[in-house]
């Protein structure tokens, strides 16, 4: 009798002395919930948010409450209550948050704020509320956009043309520049034009019309603006040319893309060229926009006319739509998207503009192909050449010798393709030739050294 007594003794004090760890270790806990991530990006904008993860690993989360003041301002970001069981507590021991709010509709204005943050756990302490984490954090609220003011007049425009958008805009931004269609054209600054922005945009050929354009800034606080551009479309038609390929120049051209290329179907020519002359352009023609969607350079020399080759005869224009024949049998489709200048054989091919070597390496259907970054993300681009004289990232002088012509790639004869980008679009090189419309599109409207931008 004795003994059971002192065994059943035994295990009241271990249970009393477990229970007494339990409401010590998890009910009188003294550790204040946790914050594990906060991420706030600041200045707070118009539309901001919130990532907070907390954590309460013994007695759980009880309550979070987030709160924004400014002067006698308050108003609550978020708010929520846990169902704290009186002996278990919470069982949410870890939340994780995004909060999104909009200062300006709570009633806020620009200017210094406080974030506050009020986080309890489920533990008996403090009458019952928990332990309480409090953070009080300043915070600077940014709710006005940036005001933008256009100083170009209308801007004409074709299918395959270019412009050049000039803006200002009132506050500090991380992006800015226009949306033509679906279309970002990036804004560059120039030396010595205080607080002007300069946009070369183009619509490319394939796009008919111009359904959209505005100037779109964002600020720090990641306010946007928007303020539609002044444009007239300039309809213009293409010619449509028919190009026969023959079996000798199959026989010719093709096994020197078998050699480099070995994706290209082996073994057919007609295949071989087939796909060359779609997959590989496409392919071809993405790697080049890429390369000329933004300029490396900080200056712009697109200011004058560019050089053509010098005593040359055109033989296709930008824009042709070719149509493609073998023995009668249509095989494919392609838009011509520079301009083919002959001379005569390996004839010296200088640079259009002054400008940086971008790109000096054989490319598909182009053969040898130099790409020179004029600034502002223009570009130009020579295809079929016979070599380099030129290396990537050399600077060239304007007229300067960068290679001869040749038939590398998928020249017929002896010719130089030369294309003009403009952030990755193909555009007419033409306009760019022409004095009189590199004056009046884009020089009238560049900052004269020495003289104050009109404001
Ligand atoms: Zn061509």
């Amino acid at each position: 009798m004795k003994r059971i007594f002192s065994i059943l003794l035994l295990l009241f004090v271990v249970a009393l002395v477990a229970a007494l760890s339990f409401l010590f270790f998890f009910k009188f806990e003294g550790t204040p919930p946790e914050i594990k991530k906060f991420v706030l990006r600041e200045p707070l904008g118009k539309k901001s948010k919130l990532i907070l993860e907390v954590s309460d690993q013994r007695s759980g989360i009880r309550a979070i409450k987030i709160y924004l003041l400014q002067k006698q301002h308050r108003a609550a970001l978020f708010e929520k209550q846990y169902p704290v069981d009186l002996l278990w507590g919470s069982r949410v021991k870890e939340e994780h948050l995004e909060i999104t709010f909009e200062p300006l509709k709570l009633g806020f204005r620009s200017g210094k704020a406080k974030l506050l943050l009020e986080i309890s756990d489920g533990a008996w302490r403090n009458g019952l509320k928990g332990n309480l984490l409090a953070v009080e954090k300043e915070v600077l609220l940014d709710l006005d956009s940036p005001r933008i003011v256009i100083h170009s007049p209308i801007h004409y425009l074709s299918p395959g043309g270019s412009n050049l958008v000039v803006y200002s805009i009132s506050e500090k931004v991380r992006r800015h520049g226009v949306v033509l269609n679906e279309r970002f054209f990036e804004g560059y600054e120039l030396p010595g034009a205080d607080r002007l922005y300069f946009a070369l945009v183009a619509l490319p050929i394939q796009e008919r019309d111009i359904t959209k354009m505005f100037v779109e800034a964002e600020d720090l606080a990641g306010n946007k603006a928007r303020l539609p551009v002044a444009y007239y479309v300039r309809k213009k038609k293409y010619r449509h040319d028919v190009i026969n390929i023959t079996d000798s120049f199959l026989k010719r051209k093709i096994p020197e893309f078998w050699e480099r290329y070995p994706d290209v179907p082996q073994g057919d020519l007609l295949k071989a060229f087939i796909y060359i002359n779609t997959e590989m352009r496409q392919k071809n023609n993405a790697t080049i926009s890429k390369l000329t969607r933004r300029s490396q350079i900080k200056a712009f020399y697109g200011d004058q006319a560019l050089l053509r080759l010098p005593k040359s005869a055109t033989r296709a224009l930008f824009g042709d739509h070719r149509t493609y024949y073998y023995k009668r049998r249509e095989i494919g489709r392609a838009i011509h998207l520079g301009i083919d200048l002959a001379s005569v054989a390996r004839a010296p091919v200088p640079a259009a503009a002054e400008g940086k070597v971008v790109f000096a390496d054989y490319l598909g259907i182009y053969g040898n192909t130099i790409i020179l970054d004029h600034g502002l993300g223009l570009f130009t681009l020579y295809a079929h050449l016979a070599g380099f004289t030129v290396s990537l990232g050399d600077s060239v002088k304007r007229g300067q010798l960068i290679a001869y012509t040749d038939t590398t790639g998928l020249a017929g004869g002896d010719h130089l393709h030369f294309a003009v980008l403009v952030q990755g679009v193909f555009v007419e090189p033409v306009e760019w030739f022409d004095p009189h419309w590199v004056k009046t599109r884009i020089k009238s409207k560049l900052p004269v050294p020495g003289k104050a931008p009109k404001s």
